[in-house]
């Protein structure tokens, strides 16, 4: 095996980097990269390309995506050589009597969506630095500094978290930073953009910076930014702090560029869809995504699981807190939705009866504990799975925001009304205000703070949730909360909204499966009616008692399978067709929540604006 690659050192790199970006071939979707790395002396030296993404907690660096590299010293094209083991670095060997390596190579993003993301179109683009520069091997990427600057379109105006040194023309340097910042402070830039300041009066500068695919997308009501403004000061009531100088919620409503929800330090990347503000009353499903992503700047960047944080970006991350860092996140992104009015209280809960159903239904936990998942960044790297139920998915997400709300429910009734996971949350994220250096923490610290909050055995309540295998889902919260899981025959509005979100027709609960709008099966719940029946995730839905499929009319044969004759279904799998008699009668079924007569509403006080 050839020697491995330098580790890093947290010793200060000898020079400081400069790239330059050309981003203004939107057309062909290719970004072109020219950079300058010093090099401190003659020999062998190796250049990394970002392999480790921040957020991505897997080696999703897009290296294939890498073309033209060509290195030069001195004006003479050198020779480079792919590690032939760790195929993300470059080894180079340097002349005598040279300083610095001039490197060119083109970024060729996605031009459709089966290469990955789309990042460019003719009206936006999401430049992201780990795509468009390599960085030396053998230092913390905090110790290497960087000058930076970007070539965009004619007229075209951007959001990022770096800040601006000097404009001219289409050319924008940026002020020098750690290379780590670079790295954590993508741009959104685009033809159609605007900025709405969403804290006026605070203790840093919060914006929305926003690039749209068409002018019009961009209107937006006081009564929305009322509430996003509110997202901030009901965020700082939370965690009593922040963590950065100024903070830019990088945001897309579009179709056409690839949606994205990515948390930074000092931003986040969020891409969301084209009527996030002009379809607003039908679309609930898409308004945890900022305050999912806002509350990572407290939760993921700042406290960082000591085994996530990485010197540089060709470290390996270690996922085991990734119900911490996702799960409590997920947990408090749903609960600032409901304090500061981007969802309704009804729209809160709705939404959490969408979320416990799924995980009352998610059987792959007779096998697989919550802290497995952790693992699947990097095992499935987000594929589509055919069975999700049984297989799993990244399930620290979600089921962790209920057993968070399980533990928040358990200190509310302990305390007698007096404590809540808000105080967990001013405790554990509160800490060192206004620093944006990770403070890193573990299993132990977690309990540590848990145990100064209200006296518990915490180390035991989350070994059995997260590390153990369990039947039974962790559906206690919504109980201790005062409300139960039931199904009933008409979906919330909520559900509506996510299913049409996802262009899906979502029969989970009744005969187990959900459909695309052209009626093939994209998830089949593992045991249910349909699974028995031998229907299977890629299949095709064609004709319903005999009648082409419709989606409407597949939910009345289900009412009427309740009294009547069972289901005869044509299906069609690969070129194979065959019919298929289900024989369901539970009618439709879609979760929500009720109240548990005399129960404390603790539910309703968690979703209430502090
Ligand atoms: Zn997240």
């Amino acid at each position: 095996m050839p020697a491995p690659t330098p580790a890093p050192q947290d010793i200060a790199f000898p020079g400081v980097l400069k790239l330059e970006v050309d981003a203004t071939d939107t057309e062909r979707r290719i970004f072109g990269v020219r950079e300058t790395i010093p090099v401190a002396k003659a020999g062998p030296t190796t250049l990394l390309f970002p392999a480790w993404i921040p957020g991505a907690h897997a080696p999703r660096g897009q290296l294939e995506k890498v073309a033209g590299l060509v290195i030069r010293a001195g004006g003479k094209v050198i020779p480079w050589m792919r590690d032939p083991v760790d195929v993300f670095a470059f080894h180079v060997d340097v002349p005598q009597g040279v300083s610095a390596l001039d490197i060119e190579f083109e970024y060729t993003s996605p031009t459709a969506t089966d290469q990955g993301r789309v990042v460019m179109t003719p009206e936006m683009l999401n430049l992201q630095w780990f795509s468009v520069a390599l960085y030396p091997a053998g230092y913390f990427a905090r110790r290497i500094p960087i000058d930076a600057s970007v070539r965009l379109p004619d007229g075209w105006k951007f959001g990022t978290a770096l800040e601006v040194a000097s404009t001219a023309g289409g050319l924008t340097r940026f002020k020098q930073v750690p290379f780590e910042t670079l790295i954590d402070s993508p741009m959104f830039a685009g033809r159609y953009f605007r900025q709405i300041d969403l804290d006026p009066t605070g203790p840093a500068p919060v914006r929305m910076d926003i690039v749209a695919d068409r002018p019009e997308l961009l209107d937006a009501t006081p009564d929305q930014i009322a509430r996003h403004r509110e997202l901030v000061q009901q965020a700082y009531k939370l965690f009593g702090s922040h963590h950065y100088d100024h903070y830019d919620f990088l945001v897309a409503f579009t179709d056409r560029m690839g949606g994205i929800g990515t948390e930074h330090h000092r931003s986040s990347e969020d891409g969301t869809i084209p009527g996030y503000f002009t379809d607003w009353a039908t679309t609930p499903a898409s308004r945890d995504l900022l305050p999912h992503e806002y509350t990572h700047s407290w939760n993921g960047k700042f406290r960082r699981p000591a085994d996530l944080w990485t010197p540089n970006y060709n470290v390996p991350m270690r996922g085991s807190l990734l119900w911490v860092y996702e799960g409590q996140t997920q947990y408090w992104g749903f609960v600032l939705s409901g304090r500061s009015g981007l969802l309704s209280r009804q729209e809160a809960l709705d939404a959490l009866a969408a979320t416990a159903a799924l995980y009352e239904n998610r059987v792959g936990r007779r096998w697989r504990p919550v802290e497995d998942t952790t693992n699947d960044p990097i095992i499935a790297s987000r594929r589509p799975a055919p069975w999700t139920s049984w297989q799993r998915s990244e399930d620290y997400y979600s089921e962790g925001q209920l057993v968070w709300l399980d533990a928040d429910t358990l200190i509310r009734e302990r305390s007698g009304g007096k404590r809540s996971l808000d105080d967990f949350a001013a405790a554990f994220f509160g800490i060192q205000d206004g620093s944006w250096t990770p403070a890193p923490y573990t299993f132990d610290d977690v309990v540590a703070v848990l145990n100064k909050v209200e006296p518990y055995d915490w180390a035991s309540f989350l070994h059995a949730r997260i590390d153990e295998v369990a039947v039974k889902p962790p559906l206690d919260g919504l109980a201790r909360g005062g409300w139960k899981l039931v199904y009933t025959e008409k979906p919330t509005d909520y559900f509506k909204s996510a299913e049409a979100r996802r262009r899906s027709v979502d029969l989970t609960y009744s005969i187990g499966v959900t459909l695309n709008r052209d009626g093939e099966f994209t998830g089949v719940q593992w045991d249910g009616p349909a699974f028995k029946a031998g229907l299977t995730v890629g299949g095709k839905l064609l004709a319903v008692n005999g009648i082409a499929y419709d989606a409407d009319r597949l939910k009345e044969a289900i009412t009427a399978a309740k009294t009547g004759a069972p289901l005869d279904l044509i299906v069609k799998n690969g070129d194979h067709f065959r019919t298929v008699r289900l024989d369901y009668r539970g009618g439709l079924r879609y979760p929500r929540l009720e109240r548990i007569p005399g129960a404390t509403d603790r539910l309703s006080a968690i979703y209430a604006p502090r």
